[in-house]
């Protein structure tokens, strides 16, 4: 059936996946798809740890991932989970000591490849300390570090061997009667990691965590994230994402939201519809959007935002949108709501006063839902 009945050309059927709890952030079956990012600081400077954390769940992240390279690591853990707003990841690689420290520590997730810690005995102890502790794993298969008997095989990363990888790992936690993991099969390259996503999509029924991976900068990275999840998320692929960006976690969770956004799967904050600009704008529109995103970064509740230079397309723009402003003549332009033409109002004013206008509409908002709640 339609989700979205008048405009069905919208819709997106998900996959179907198990749902498991990431902490008590639940991933797969109907939950929202989430957003995760991984921090850069050492973890073990606990303070720096924290304060990202902190930044990038108040940038929106659901989830976040931290480095336990070391001893010192999972130690500094146990604070961090306990200051943190969000669940927390943690990230290991070979060390199935590391990742039983972990699961003490108070990690909701590991994020391991069972088949990389070496012995049976080793696994059944970490599948162990994962059930004893409420944890959840995740198998992270990566095109750059896979398993050299599949090298062999399949003669370079292919999506084949990816997909091969992922179901062996899955087969030792499933062997230990471990059921509670999610994984993801990442590559830089967009056709390699699309392609053994979908054929992973096809092999298990886990949820599945999207990323494509040393994606590079802001500009970049995003642009290749964007196509590569993009792509996936339209297919209805996807439980939870990360955007993995040579840059600033916090840009990593608000390009992660962009994306959700664009293909109608998440909601947060205000979406702004603006004009690229040019010669018949009635006001900066360049200068004037960069000081509403800033001015509106506090506001969690969806709102839609149209801010067009001229009447060419602002009546348009603003019919679809919950508060739009269009430029006119003389210094002043016309305030849209709910699609409909309201006031006028003064450029050099016009800033505070759709500030004041999200805000209000925001308020109105969160007061109906908890009124109906
Ligand atoms: S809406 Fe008007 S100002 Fe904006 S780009 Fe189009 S023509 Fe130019």
């Amino acid at each position: 059936m339609s989700h979205n009945p008048i405009r069905p050309w919208r819709d997106i059927a998900r996959r179907k996946a198990r749902r498991i709890m990431v902490g008590d952030v639940p991933v797969g079956g109907d939950a929202p798809i989430t957003v995760q990012t991984m921090t850069n600081t050492i973890t073990s400077d606990v303070k720096a740890t924290v304060e990202q954390v902190q930044r990038a769940a108040a940038a929106g992240a659901d989830i976040v991932r931290v480095s336990t390279p070391d001893e010192a690591s999972t130690r500094a853990l146990r604070e961090i989970v306990r200051e943190s707003p969000v669940p927390i990841v943690a990230d290991i690689h070979f060390h199935y000591r590391r990742a039983i420290e972990a699961a003490e520590a108070g990690a909701a997730c590991l994020r391991i490849n069972p088949g990389n810690i070496g012995s049976a005995e080793r696994v059944r102890e970490v599948v162990k300390a994962a059930k004893d502790h409420g944890c959840s794993i995740r198998i992270g298969v990566n095109a750059g570090s896979l398993e050299k008997h599949l090298l062999d095989k399949y003669g370079e990363p292919c999506p084949e061997a990816m997909v091969e990888s992922g179901l062996d790992h899955i087969k030792l936690l499933q062997d230990n009667d471990f059921h509670e993991f999610k994984i993801s099969c990442k590559a830089s390259d967009v056709f390699l990691a699309a392609t053994a996503y979908q054929q992973l999509a096809e092999a298990t029924d886990a949820p599945i965590h999207l990323g494509i991976t040393e994606a590079g900068g802001l500009v970049s990275g995003t642009v290749k994230s964007a196509i590569g999840l993009g792509n996936l998320l339209w297919m209805g692929i996807g439980d939870t994402i990360r955007v993995s960006l040579s840059a600033d976690p916090v840009e990593e969770v608000k390009v992660g939201y962009e994306i959700l956004k664009s293909l109608g799967l998440r909601t947060r904050g205000v979406q702004i519809i603006s004009c690229p600009s040019c010669a018949r704008q009635g006001f900066d529109v360049i200068k004037t959007v960069e000081a509403l995103e800033k001015r509106l970064e506090h506001i969690k509740t969806p709102i839609s935002l149209s801010i067009i230079g001229c009447v060419v397309n602002g009546p348009g723009e603003a019919l679809m949108t919950d508060i739009g402003f269009t430029g006119g003549g003389a210094g002043s332009g016309m305030v849209y709501l709910a699609g409909r033409q309201d006031h006028k109002m003064t450029n050099e004013k016009m800033i505070d006063h759709i500030v004041d206008l999200v805000e209000a509409r925001a308020a109105e908002i969160e007061a109906a839902k908890a009124a109906a709640e």
